[in-house]
């Protein structure tokens, strides 16, 4: 049986995320596994808050919390959004946890003994009001390129470069307002990265099949040069720089820098996994998907993200692993995304512009938002959503393919043959004709499915359901029934076996509604079964005489007042 690793990026902790973040990380990556699941692969899908770093401190002070209550409370409320969304992870942990803790420091303290970390001298912002640093953003002010007066310490908003610090004009504490600051020297650890570009290019080398919106980012990167980067901040919240308990000498009150600590969450949140388990060897049941020495030579790994975090995981993180001379697992497939854009411009959290996921399930089920975020993935280029675009997909889609289709053979089925699955008949030329074009659309798919080609494979599932209404309407039950019900009893049966694949398809897509078609033909223990590759076969698995009822409804249509209503509420058109 395939072992099948699958994180995607991390959520970070500072509230609830918009439907770009959703489109380009969690929800591919939930599809994913949960086809994988279905093809009887034994699947591990991790993910996992991320809650260290200046914006969860700024945010807590901003809501009048203590940081770690403040994370408490925002991972419950993530988490709950995330269940509602169907998203399947095995764990959804957190990057404060003691597992990471340990883990961030083991990998600090390896890096070290390798000669490739070294202490080196920053010139900081120091708030002498404050009594404290101020790294990243808890410093802002003019930005130096464009001028805008609320730039942050780590970037400016408003013309999106990176900034350092020391860059800002005429700076200002975040915290206190204070204007009263001098640059003051202060010690932090550095990975040697330019001693580790050799061996990461050789190791990006080796994935020449890994798509080429990652591949490109990657070598970019290595192109441009690696820098030895600072993995240590002058905060208290964070991963402590220690080891095995005892706090470094002058670094006592530093941490780790998130970006260090973050991805290492995806080998500590496995070690969560396997702690809330509590199976007989919660250490051996981690490492085992983990560790290449102990039974993880057999996992394949995949990762999802948005393409803002590619670097960090083709270039940082590998420095990470690759640098601790450690048989630890790498990723297998990066696959990355574009951004999905709110019409023109950009999904902001801060400035909390687009539709977040909380506010999509008070509008709609989730159904409808994971068909549209996977029928227009962003996965080639940018994409814009549009609320014509989201209504198109719901409506010609959801609607008038597959929703018409189950409504109107289960109705027909409930009302001509007493609610049961219709014995006799044998097939003829239609349903020859209709096995050879479902069973080689069914290769397409599956193909694309391993592939994690979303946008194709929402196209392919869409085609396959065009074939039940193109059989519905040569075969025309309705009207045979009259001359020949025998006749109209096979059709019916192909329709109603033709439902019950397509729940099977749709279900790692639209899950909440294959389980209400598959609860209405009896058929829920077949979702979590991948259908054979012969469409015949996959046709005749409803025992005839078997009980079938019409499901309510399933998707109701978007209407133009609707629309209306939405564009006023969250702006765009
Ligand atoms: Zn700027």
């Amino acid at each position: 049986m395939a072992r099948i690793l699958i994180t995607s990026a991390l959520p970070y902790i500072n509230g609830i995320k918009h439907l770009g973040n959703l489109a380009g990380s969690m929800l591919p990556a939930d599809i994913y596994a949960r086809f994988q699941r279905a093809r009887g692969a034994e699947v591990l899908y991790i993910c996992a808050t991320d809650e260290h770093g200046t914006p969860a401190e700024l945010a807590a002070a901003a809501a009048g919390q203590d940081v770690a209550a403040y994370c408490d409370a925002q991972h419950a409320a993530q988490r709950d959004i995330a269940e509602r969304f169907g998203l399947s992870f095995d764990w959804f942990g957190r990057s404060s946890s003691p597992e990471n803790r340990e883990l961030t420091q083991h990998f600090a303290h390896v890096l070290e003994q390798n000669g490739l970390i070294e202490e080196r001298v920053d010139r900081m912002i120091y708030a002498i009001d404050d009594g404290r640093f101020l790294p990243d953003r808890y410093v802002e002010g003019v930005c130096p390129h464009c001028g805008f007066e609320k730039a942050r310490g780590d970037q400016c908003d408003n013309c999106g470069r990176l900034l350092d610090p020391t860059d800002l004009i005429a700076p200002y504490s975040a915290v206190s307002g204070s204007r009263n600051l001098e640059v003051r020297d202060t010690r932090h650890l550095y990975v040697l990265q330019t001693r580790l570009a050799d061996q990461i290019r050789a190791w990006v080398d080796q994935h020449a099949d890994w798509p080429m919106l990652t591949r490109s980012i990657a070598y970019k990167h290595l192109d441009e040069g690696l820098i030895d980067r600072g993995i240590t901040r002058d905060l208290a919240w964070g991963v402590p720089v220690a080891y095995q308990g005892v706090a470094r000498p002058g670094f006592e009150g530093k941490v780790f820098y998130v970006w260090f600590d973050a991805p290492i969450e995806y080998i500590a949140a496995t070690c969560e996994w396997a702690t809330a388990k509590g199976g007989a060897n919660p250490e051996r049941e981690w490492r085992r998907w983990w560790r290449l020495d102990e039974g993880a030579d057999d996992v394949r790994y995949v990762q999802v993200m948005g393409k803002d975090n590619v670097a960090f995981h083709t270039v940082s993180f590998p420095a990470t692993i690759l640098g601790s001379a450690e048989p630890w697992k790498t990723v297998d497939m990066l696959k990355s995304f574009n951004w999905l854009n709110w019409y023109g411009g950009k999904f902001s959290t801060s400035g909390r512009r687009g539709v977040f996921m909380d506010q999509a399930l008070e509008l709609l089920p989730a159904d409808y938002w994971r068909w549209y975020l996977t029928a227009n993935a962003p996965e080639g280029s940018d994409t814009a959503f549009t609320w014509d675009q989201f209504a198109t997909a719901v409506n010609k889609d959801l609607a008038d393919v597959l929703g018409n289709f189950v409504n109107r053979i289960t109705k027909f089925a409930e009302t001509r043959f007493e609610g049961r699955v219709p014995d006799g008949g044998e097939p003829g030329p239609l349903e020859q004709t209709l096995y050879g074009d479902l069973t080689a659309r069914l290769a397409d798919l599956t193909a694309q499915m391993e592939g994690l080609e979303l946008r194709k494979s929402a196209q392919s599932l869409r085609a396959i359901w065009g074939l039940g209404n193109e059989y519905l309407a040569e075969a025309a039950p309705w009207t045979v029934i009259k001359t020949d019900p025998v006749r109209a009893g096979m059709i019916v049966r192909t329709g109603l076996n033709l439902a019950v694949l397509f729940a099977r398809l749709s279900h790692p897509f639209i899950p909440f509604t294959a389980e209400k078609i598959a609860e209405a033909l009896m058929a829920q223990p077949l979702l979590g079964a991948w259908p054979a590759a012969d469409a015949a076969e996959a046709l005749g698995v409803l025992a005839p005489g078997s009980p079938i009822r019409a499901p309510e409804v399933l998707f109701k249509k978007i209407d133009d007042a609707q629309i209306a209503a939405w564009a006023e509420q969250f702006g765009g058109a």
